[in-house]
């Protein structure tokens, strides 16, 4: 081949242009409706054939289009607006947040995510994950937070869906050219792009690291399509969840460890680290490496400074979403680097198994990121019983409720989620909502939206849906070379006026993309009930291995192309945030129905509530928080049974499902009254917005993570580096000491002073010998664990309460007294405790130290 010298030529735009460079280069028009419709009317059909993507819209401008832009002065006049709300925006550094911590720095948290879904044309997201990641970016944008992304930057991200013609998903990878995407290569001292390397199994795999910004937070991603690297290595960022399991391996050594390096060279040291999902743990160890080598901690205080810094949330409670890798290929990759840590191979093993004694278990990331980070959530109420259920392993002496993962549940950047004509409607009626999402004031003043406008609006979203629907049908179909005939079908389906329901997600086979197709014939009959039109839309992809999921496409999709479905029953290709957002606002109920508890939290429903679509789905994930038994909210699939068979399951709460579409879904929605409108529908829909759109939206997480995460690891890590790690040293000997002493310390002589009944309300004093072996009473907390208990005397709920050291009897004995209130009357037990104690520790249960008295 010959060697060629490659030049990137991208047109010259005259300098009253130039502002659409700073306008292109910042993901802030993904959020942003005036600068979004500058882009689609530059040149519509451009900006569709590109993705929507700013870069390569500009670069493929012709000059003729160049020159009129140049002349318009109406044009020109929004170019400037745009251009200063652009800088007033990234100018405006009022935060409801003050990180006191932070004396001479302002870079707080690093965000580490193997995937991101911010906007239509930088596909680096799969599904929930990423727009998820994508979201928390930009509410930290929104609300100043000191807060870098870290992540990869795919060639081909993950896959674009297409169906044969039996319907049958396959895959294709175009890939992207980073040169013509909002992305800025990152430049090393001497300008050159820079790059990072990681070790593998004595090899070195180098990445350059690009940059994109997200408002006003910077997200950096590394890319390994460098000649330097073999061509497997070049490899190991072309595809999202693409490779096998060592690929798999690779790509999170690259995340966690390429990613502390790449933040280390760009001069960047961030206090906290949050790994979104445990794909990214290998940060923790890395970061635990450098404070050892750099710094020389031992291997105990830099894991103690690393882990009192580190946020972790987990994301699935399907085990396959949690990766294992077996223990040969471990030693591979990692040999070497436990050695680093000064660990022996077994020892840094235990690091990632829930049983550190058991050498035949898998290494699995969410165990090593539970055991590397002091504050870790799941991503719903129910998400975090789940998860404290599922890791209890993690830390055996602890009762499932202390285990020490708490819940966040997530949330959806209203801004981007919201439509623009609903946009409109919410700026002229409830005020500062983009800037002010978690606020209930604004929110309440949904009622205030007169309900004729409310419904026209809404109305206006599903008739734009279905023409969108209309349009990439008839694309498709002739993508598949169909006939002119059988194009023409596709500008008949669905009917503007008809009620819509749509159902878009992962085709995980838990999600039951098919539950409706449990009973065929009932659908098919609810699809042509003549009197009150029905109909729905599908979209979604199932991972490129999953043929159960590909199956319930295909089945899906012979159901669509029948005769007596095809005008109400449509699957949509290629599911990406694009047809995320039309759907989510235009259609008028949200299907969802997971096998509870397998949603960890689900934040379609999310997008789609916040432009006033109404929810239909199990009690699984954010809607078991959220639904109100008297249905005003919205609807629920059963009521959160959990079944053995799941077969039946699925036959019963399919039942359900229709029960409620023809009994309540259907009669409400088509119940007019005065002007055609849906009165109880727009009351629904209002309800809807007043009680959930202050709370499910990524601001308030956000604002979660600062109050209970952020801020308090931050304290933490400024406490634990002063003078030369002083406190991090002393905290690692603190925990030795505890450790070497646990074994030994015991509660004996328990006297309570009522021995007959006691009564409801009165008081049981407790006094107890506590044996703390030379710790002092400072280093524990001793506790009465107490509450209802069953027959079995099992507790059916516990509360706990501190006992106070009232005297050092000597030898290392402590005498403690304590009182307890029985709230109700029953059988009532209590037991006693000791659980370490220190100021820093954010979490007594995190070290897995308790010591139950012998009761
Ligand atoms: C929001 C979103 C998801 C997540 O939807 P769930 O309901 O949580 O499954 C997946 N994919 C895309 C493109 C999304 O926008």
């Amino acid at each position: 081949m010959q060697a060629l010298r490659v030049f990137s030529v991208v047109p010259k735009l005259p300098p009253r242009l130039e502002a659409l460079w700073d306008l292109a280069y910042n993901l802030w028009f993904s959020w942003n409706n005036d600068i979004t419709n500058i882009f689609a009317t530059i040149d519509h059909d451009l900006w569709t054939a590109c993705d929507q993507n700013p870069v390569e819209l500009l670069n493929r401008l012709s000059q003729r289009r160049i020159e009129e832009l140049a002349r318009d002065d109406f044009f020109l006049q929004r170019l400037a607006d745009a251009k200063r709300s652009l800088e007033h925006y990234k100018d405006r550094r009022h935060s409801p947040f003050r990180f006191p911590a932070l004396p001479d720095r302002d870079m707080a948290v690093a965000y580490f995510s193997l995937e991101y879904g911010i906007a239509m044309c930088l596909p680096i997201y799969s599904g929930g994950l990423g727009v998820l990641a994508g979201d928390h970016l930009k509410s930290a944008s929104d609300l100043n937070l000191p807060l870098v992304g870290v992540g990869l930057l795919y060639r081909e991200g993950y896959f674009r869906q297409y169906m044969t013609p039996d319907g049958w998903q396959q895959e294709r990878y175009p890939g992207h050219d980073f040169e013509q995407m909002p992305l800025k290569p990152v430049l090393d001292d001497i300008g050159n792009q820079l790059r990072i390397c990681v070790g593998l199994a004595g090899q070195s795999l180098c990445a350059r690291v690009w940059e994109a910004q997200v408002g006003k937070v910077r997200l950096f991603l590394l890319d390994t399509n460098l000649s330097e690297n073999s061509h497997e290595f070049r490899q190991v960022t072309a595809r999202l969840y693409g490779g096998g399991l060592e690929m798999r391996l690779w790509q999170e050594i690259l995340l966690g460890i390429g990613g502390i390096k790449a933040l280390t060279a760009m001069g960047i040291e961030p206090m906290v680290i949050h790994m979104n999902e445990g794909h990214s743990a290998f940060a923790g160890l890395e970061r635990i490496r450098v404070y050892m080598q750099e710094h020389g901690l031992s291997f105990e205080a830099a894991t103690e400074l690393t882990a009192s810094s580190s946020v972790f949330t987990t994301h699935t409670p399907v085990p396959a979403g949690n990766d294992r890798f077996p223990p040969e290929l471990m030693r591979a990759y990692f040999e070497d680097y436990a050695g680093k840590l000064g660990l022996a191979f077994k020892v840094f093993m235990a690091l990632g198994r829930e049983d550190p004694r058991d050498e035949g278990e898998h290494f699995c990331m969410t165990v090593l990121a539970l055991r590397l980070s002091r504050f870790s959530n799941g991503v719903s109420r129910l998400h975090g019983e789940v998860s404290r259920r599922m890791w209890r392993k993690v830390w055996p002496q602890n009762p499932v409720e202390d285990v020490p993962i708490g819940s966040i549940t997530n949330g959806i950047h209203a801004a981007t989620w919201v439509a623009r004509d609903m946009a409109i409607l919410y700026d002229r009626y409830l005020g500062n909502w983009r800037e002010d999402p978690d606020c209930k004031r604004i929110w309440e003043q949904a009622d205030s939206i007169p309900d004729a406008e409310l419904w026209r609006t809404h109305e206006r979203l599903r008739e734009r849906l279905v023409d969108f629907v209309r349009k990439r049908l008839r694309k498709q179909l002739m993508d598949k070379g169909a006939r002119q005939k059988e194009v023409l079908v596709a500008d008949e389906v669905l009917d503007p006026q008809a009620l819509t329901i749509g159902f878009a997600r992962r085709f995980a086979t838990y999600k039951r993309a098919n539950l409706l197709l449990m009973d065929k014939e009932r659908l098919v009959r609810l699809l042509n009930d003549s009197g009150r039109r029905v109909q729905f839309i599908f979209a979604g992809k199932a991972h490129p291995n999953d043929n159960e999921g590909k199956k319930i496409i295909q089945e899906l999709q012979q159901l669509c192309r029948r005769d007596d479905c095809r005008a109400s029953m449509v699957f949509l290709e290629d599911y990406d945030v694009k047809i995320a957002s039309r759907m989510v606002q235009g259609c008028d109920v949200w299907l969802n129905n997971p096998r509870r508890p397998l949603e960890a939290c689900g934040t379609s429903g999310m997008k789609a509530m916040i432009n006033g679509v109404l929810q239909v789905s199990t009690l699984d994930g954010w809607w078991d928080e959220a639904f109100q038994p008297d249905n005003r909210l919205g609807w629920a699939i059963g009521r959160g049974e959990e079944y053995e068979d799941a077969s039946y399951q699925d036959f019963v709460e399919s039942q359900t499902l229709f029960n409620i579409l023809e009994n309540d879904i259907l009669p409400e929605f088509y119940d007019r009254g005065r002007g055609n409108l849906p009165r109880n529908w727009l009351l629904k829909m209002k309800s809807a917005l007043r009680e959930l759109g202050p709370v499910f939206n990524a601001h308030r997480m956000v604002e979660e993570y600062v109050e209970h995460a952020y801020l308090p690891s931050c304290r933490n890590y400024v406490s634990l580096v002063k003078d030369d790690f002083r406190a991090a040293k002393e905290l690692a000997d603190w925990r030795m000491r505890l450790m070497t002493r646990w074994g030994n310390l015991a509660i004996d002589d328990i006297r309570t002073e009522t021995h007959a009944d006691v009564f409801v309300e009165e008081p049981i004093l407790i006094e107890a010998r506590v044996h703390l072996d030379g710790l002092s009473v400072s280093d524990v907390r001793v506790e009465v664990y107490h509450g209802p208990v069953s027959q079995d005397s099992v507790f059916t709920r516990r509360s706990t309460t501190p006992m106070s050291p009232e005297k050092d009897l000597g030898d290392g004995w402590h005498l403690y007294r304590g009182e307890v209130l029985p709230q109700e009357s029953g059988r009532f037990g209590f037991t006693l405790r000791i659980l370490p104690h220190h100021p820093l520790l954010l979490d007594a249960h995190a070290l897995g130290l308790i010591r139950w008295a012998n009761v």
